[in-house]
């Protein structure tokens, strides 16, 4: 995706975005590791944040702990996932998973594996490729977004107005 000049002019170095979260940059390292965020590329290896990211992971981070808990409430991890995977329930007798969980092929690599979405701890995993995180994250890696923009994302299509709420 190439950027215009003017939102060249507006990218901040991984240092200052730190500095803007009020983070150290192990942290900020962290995040991008848990895909928080999908920082551009300009030649070398140098990444660079969008402000407009940024600002949107600082609303997601206040958001107040009872807005959370009603988000994860309202938005089922297998309803999200089976959008973009086909997903079996786990036979009670498949006794290596826990029952209740879902199974599918993974979508983020080619050969078999098995891809676990458990329901009750809101999180999926691959065996195979290692891939693993909660209902925010798969959208994030699936879809190319920031986890921020998942969690945005998925807010207003199941109409819960989480920044109206920040406390
Ligand atoms: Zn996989």
């Amino acid at each position: 995706m190439a950027l215009t000049e003017s939102e060249k002019q507006k990218l901040m170095t991984r240092e200052e975005a730190a500095a803007y979260l009020r983070v150290t940059v192990q942290t900020l390292s962290k995040y991008i590791k848990q895909n928080w965020f999908r920082p551009k590329r300009l030649g070398e290896r140098r990444v660079y944040f969008t402000q407009e990211d940024l600002d949107l992971y600082i609303q997601v981070r206040n958001i107040g702990a009872h807005v959370k808990r009603r988000l994860n409430k309202e938005i089922a991890i297998v309803k999200v996932i089976g959008e973009h995977v086909p997903l079996q329930r786990v036979a009670p007798k498949d006794s290596h998973i826990p029952s209740g969980c879902y199974v599918g092929q993974c979508p983020f690599h080619q050969e078999d594996g098995i891809f676990v979405v458990d329901p009750k701890a809101k999180a999926f995993a691959c065996s195979s490729c290692g891939v693993r995180g909660d209902t925010y994250g798969f959208l994030a890696l699936h879809q190319n977004m920031s986890y921020p923009q998942a969690v945005a994302h998925l807010a207003e299509q199941f109409a819960v107005n989480i920044f109206k709420e920040v406390s």
